[in-house]
């Protein structure tokens, strides 16, 4: 009889957990919410995957998503110098992770693991399984897991992290990420991505708390995060601004961004 392993979290450590053991253990992947609610809720991340994290998807058969435009180079700004243009060695891919974990979690159940939503104790969990991992990401850890201050030595974030995925601008070619750095203000991140409504930008912005950048507090509806990052696209990140469409510019879905406190 086979071993039976828990996996609590299906974000993208607890599916790939899942897809390299499923064939020798029976597995159970434990998660808080149902993939349909992960599909229908807020963006989670920016999530792009690059050569090694694919490389692993084509080998566990992680479902396709059609013939995308893959993500070919990185883009470098300083202040408002474009410094250069790299090439990846491999391209990525940047698929929505309520798209990317409601197919996965779905295609792991037709291939025989279960799916169970839940947020159990985890020593109950424990009394259930051979072995469970926990794989609760930013949420988590679940069973005890201390810091250690020698290698921990901030106290407080260092950036907001500030994302948005927008209709309405025109890629930067060769496609690719594309960094702005601001010193003293923070970065900018725009990543080119995949939703269920089909291709979107990414604008992250990573803002040093307090900053010029550090803008977005209190803006909690869609209209008004559109209308934030426009007026800080303006101000601050031209080289975007110049492929702004004025009538086109909106997030793809009211639920498509978040924010850091
Ligand atoms: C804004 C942002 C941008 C990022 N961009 C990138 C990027 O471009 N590329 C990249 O590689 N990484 C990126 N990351 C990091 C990446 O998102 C994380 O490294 C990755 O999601 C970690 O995966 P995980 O499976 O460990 O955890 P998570 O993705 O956090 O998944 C954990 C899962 O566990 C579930 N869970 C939590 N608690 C419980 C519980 N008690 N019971 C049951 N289920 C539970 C959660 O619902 C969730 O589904 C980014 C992160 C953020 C926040």
């Amino acid at each position: 009889m086979k071993k039976r392993l828990g996996l609590i979290g299906s974000g993208v450590s607890g599916l790939h957990l899942a897809y390299a053991l499923k064939d020798e253990f029976d597995i159970t992947v434990i998660e808080r919410q149902a993939s349909e609610k992960m599909r229908d809720g807020r963006i989670m991340s920016t999530q792009v995957h690059f050569g090694p994290t694919r490389a692993r998807e084509e080998r566990f058969h992680v479902p396709k998503w059609g013939e995308q435009p893959l993500i070919e180079s990185i883009h470098i700004t300083l202040g408002d110098k474009k410094l250069f243009v790299c090439n990846l060695q491999e391209p990525a891919l940047s698929i929505d992770q309520r798209l990317y974990y409601y197919h996965s979690v779905n295609d792991l159940i037709d291939k025989g693991v279960d799916d169970k939503v839940d947020k159990e104790s985890a020593e109950r969990l424990v009394d259930g399984f051979d072995l469970v991992v926990d794989c609760t990401g930013k949420n988590g850890p679940l069973f005890p897991f201390p810091i250690e201050e020698a290698l921990s030595p901030l106290e407080a974030p260092q950036r907001k992290c500030i994302v948005g995925y927008f209709k309405g601008i025109k890629s930067n070619l060769p496609l690719g990420v594309s960094v702005a750095i601001l010193p003293e203000e923070g970065e900018m991140f725009e990543i080119p991505a995949l939703t269920e409504l089909g291709p979107v930008t990414i604008l992250f912005i990573m803002a040093i708390p307090n900053g010029d950048l550090d803008v977005f507090k209190g803006v909690k509806d869609a209209v008004s995060f559109s209308q934030t990052m426009r007026n800080t696209v303006q101000q601050f990140f031209p080289d975007i601004h110049s492929r702004v469409e004025e009538h086109s510019f909106e997030l793809c879905d009211e639920k498509g961004f978040l924010q850091t406190v």
